[in-house]
């Protein structure tokens, strides 16, 4: 059948668009989804002074509820509440640079109601009557009698069902709820002086009771325990962060959070100052958990550059950067957990405490490289190199020694946090302390691997992870590899894949991230590329994990019992991301330099 082709007709006439198809507009810039609608609501609770919040949602985020116990809305002004740019927050442009509120443009309740059924139920603390209006798409009913305590419901059902573009823009109901539950997140973090409740569909999925105290908040919504804080004020500008220490890292940047006069925000430089600071303390892939509140003098920010307000812009963002910046490296420097430890709380760092076959009695042991070796040595200039002496062949044939060449070393002390200083009769060692730690680890895996005796540890409930059929399948595959390394895994349903039992080597918490990374590239590079040789790679990076980082303070017998560890092998030179792991100075070449020995 041949196409009907219509004509378009086109018309020249310039007319103002009716108010609703305006708060239609809007409502797709103030609330694209679910959660940046219950950021409005939550917003405006806060702002009416609320020190209870209580939300709702069901799973599809159509339907959502915000109960307040704040200042309420008075009768007269409940239809306005729903009317565009009518706020009782600002009077005039003036108003605009002294804000206090979150709100002030007076859309949201506007924009909601255009798209949904949102029902107000409110009373002020002068009366003991509440009242509710209710507004379907857009057409607003007349104000009702109604009962509550002093504060605010707002009811919102429906929602997007008269633009079903934006409906079929929603995510799946578990990635809405997961952005409502960090937007919940977000709020409680700042507030903690507000007590939070959080349910879906009925089901309690967050509660936070009031604290006097935004550390204890922050640990408690960010499941991240110790955090340290520190404040400063500079020109005007208050600052105040809360932060993890190096040890205590998350695979992802989930855990950073900036405020800026109380408002979430995002702001990538001020990303990039928070992990500035940690330079050099964190490897490649780690972050740490930082929450950034910042006050700035209202003069200096503008926070109406964005409808939903998630951005600001700083009048001087190099200033707030170096403020940031600085503070966060300046506390850090000062290893605040370090204080921790000495007043006796444990440190984490113990002897790894697998045994497997000794490794002593069978020294000469030939063992491949399961990887290419960088040779760190080459890449540094000559003068340098002349420094650095780094003589594998020596340490290899150390290994045969009975008493071991590491554990005769005598141990001086720690520096930096981060290097074991030890001395033996003709030389000075400094020994990286993590890459030391982590090429034990790296060994010790790879022996078991190449004897086919990997410590594994069985869990008591497997780890699941749910991905689609297909990678599920392209894993399974792989199975008999995954099982020289020591991983018992399993089909759990046809989107599922338990892991039963895993090296012991890996940290559980170690596992998911592992495991999403084999995921991810198989997915990009199928199995064609040299699974072993890959899988062995992802070890070492994990082996990294697992080791004491640089910035752990560690006592003498702990680090004997490191050198000791590093005994077993033969050594050690590079770490397995191919750093050299000691170096070494001979007294004679410091006798030199100090003029006491002529060359
Ligand atoms: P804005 O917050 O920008 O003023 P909104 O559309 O979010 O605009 O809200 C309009 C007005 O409704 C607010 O100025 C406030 O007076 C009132 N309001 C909304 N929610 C609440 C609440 N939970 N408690 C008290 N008043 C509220
Ligand atoms: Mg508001």
């Amino acid at each position: 059948m041949p196409l009907e082709i219509k004509e378009m007709s086109i018309s020249y006439e310039i007319l103002t668009l009716n108010s609703q198809v305006v708060d239609q507009i809007a409502a797709g810039e103030v609330i694209e989804r679910p959660a940046n609608l219950l950021k409005e609501l939550i917003e405006n609770s806060l702002d009416a002074g609320a020190t209870q919040v209580r939300i709702s949602w069901d799973k599809s985020g159509q339907s959502i509820e915000v109960a307040d116990n704040g200042q309420g809305i008075q009768k007269e002004f409940l239809k306005q509440a729903l009317s565009r740019f009518a706020t009782s927050k600002i009077r005039d442009t003036d108003d605009l640079w002294k804000l206090s509120t979150f709100g002030f443009r007076g859309e949201a309740l506007a924009s909601a109601a255009a798209v949904s059924e949102l029902k107000i139920i409110s009373r002020i603390a002068s009366t003991d009557k509440a009242y509710s209006i209710l507004s379907s798409f857009g057409s607003v009913g007349e104000v009702e009698n109604a009962s509550r305590e002093i504060g605010t419901t707002i009811q919102i059902s429906k929602l997007f069902e008269n633009v079903p573009v934006r409906l079929k823009f929603l995510k799946t109901p578990a990635a809405e709820t997961l952005a409502i539950k960090n937007m919940i997140k977000a709020f409680a973090l700042k507030n903690p002086h507000v007590e939070w409740v959080a349910l879906c569909d009925h089901e309690l999925q967050l509660v936070y009771a009031k604290q006097s105290n935004s550390i204890q908040r922050a640990e408690e919504v960010l499941t991240v325990k110790p955090l340290y804080e520190v404040e400063k004020i500079d020109e005007g500008m208050g600052l105040k962060i809360h932060f993890s220490d190096p040890m205590n890292v998350q695979k992802t940047g989930k855990n950073l959070f900036l405020y800026a006069q109380g408002r979430l925000i995002q702001d990538k430089s001020l990303n990039v100052a928070v992990l500035e600071a940690y330079r050099s303390l964190l490897m490649h892939g780690e972050y740490p958990t930082v929450v950034v509140m910042l006050e700035v003098p209202p003069d200096q920010i503008d926070v109406n550059v964005h409808p939903a307000k998630s951005q600001v812009k700083f009048q001087d963002p190099q200033k707030v950067f170096r403020l940031v910046h600085r503070t966060l490296k300046d506390a850090l420097a000062q290893a605040p957990w370090a204080e921790k430890i000495k007043k006796g709380e444990p440190s984490d760092y113990r002897p790894l405490e697998i045994n497997f076959h000794s490794q002593v009695e069978q020294p000469q042991l030939a063992y491949e490289p399961l990887f290419e070796q960088t040779n760190y040595a080459e890449r540094l200039s000559p003068a340098l190199q002349k420094n650095l002496v780094i003589e594998e062949v020596e340490a290899r044939n150390l290994v045969s020694d009975s008493v071991g060449f590491w554990s005769r070393l005598r141990v001086l002390s720690q520096a930096h946090l981060t290097y074991i200083t030890a001395e033996s009769d003709d030389a000075f060692y400094w020994i990286d302390q993590h890459a030391a730690h982590e090429r034990v680890i790296f060994e010790r895996l790879s022996l078991q691997v190449s004897e086919g005796s990997v410590s594994a540890q069985k869990f008591l409930f497997p780890y699941v992870f749910d991905w689609d059929a297909h990678l599920i399948e392209v894993v399974l595959s792989q199975i008999s590899v995954f099982e020289k390394w020591g991983f018992e895994i399993e089909r759990m349903g046809p989107g599922s894949l338990g892991v039963v039992s895993a090296p012991y080597l890996i940290k559980e918490r170690a596992l998911s991230a592992f495991f999403e990374r084999v995921a991810e590239d198989i997915k990009s590079f199928g199995t064609s590329f040299q699974f072993e040789n890959k899988l062995s790679l992802y070890l070492a990076t994990w082996a990294c994990h697992s080791a004491v980082r640089a910035g752990k303070p560690m006592s003498i017998d702990e680090m004997k019992s490191l050198l000791k560890e590093m005994d077993e092998f033969p050594l050690s030179t590079f770490c397995p991301h191919g750093r050299p792991v000691f170096i070494k100075k001979e007294f004679t070449q410091l006798d030199r330099e100090f003029g006491r020995l002529q060359s």
